[in-house]
């Protein structure tokens, strides 16, 4: 299984995750402005009729995509709220009782419920494991004795691109982490 490639736009800001593929029909169009990771992936190109020879095509682990633009809008703009990146937001671990637990063990917690008009937003989610959940009910942390033992907060864009990708590697990863605000558990 190969690795997803980081595409940044013409200016270095990290754009999106894109597959191999999606990185060779960048690079057959001309579209590849230059890259700076450390590893790459060699594709086989086909035959060629003159030498017999195959071309070999070397895809890079960070690349800058011709006329790729990240707007200022989306830097500020907080990214969806999704069951596993919060999972991942709180390392799989429940902010009640302090266990670690795998994701079908996990749920998502309002911590001002939502029978009292709590919202769905990474400020009013945590992660919890299920009895702790059940044994808060629709209960405030204070209300329900349970207190928080971390707090909850609105990842960084760029936290959700280390968040949203398991086989990051430390280039791509080393990149990402330069531009994550210092109070981000992920510097821990
Ligand atoms: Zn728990």
């Amino acid at each position: 299984m190969t690795h997803d490639i980081l595409a940044l736009d013409r200016a270095g800001s990290p754009s999106r995750w894109i597959n191999v593929n999606d990185a060779a029909w960048y690079y057959a169009k001309d579209m590849i402005l230059g890259d700076c990771g450390d590893r790459t992936v060699e594709l086989r190109g086909g035959q060629s009729v003159r030498t017999g020879g195959r071309s070999i095509l070397r895809i890079n682990s960070i690349v800058f995509i011709k006329g790729e633009r990240v707007l200022p809008d989306e830097y500020r703009r907080p990214a969806p709220v999704v069951r596993e990146l919060l999972f991942q937001r709180d390392r799989h671990i429940c902010a009640y009782c302090g266990d670690r637990f795998r994701g079908a063990d996990l749920s998502m917690d309002h911590i001002y419920p939502r029978a009292h008009g709590g919202v769905l937003t990474w400020m009013n989610l945590i992660s919890a494991c299920r009895p702790c959940n059940t044994r808060k009910q629709d209960r405030t942390p204070e209300a329900a004795k349970m207190p928080l033992l971390f707090a909850p907060y609105v990842p960084s864009r760029n936290e959700v691109f280390i968040l949203s990708n398991r086989r990051i590697l430390a280039d791509q990863m080393s990149l990402l982490l330069a531009q994550v605000p210092k109070g981000s558990r992920l510097h821990a």
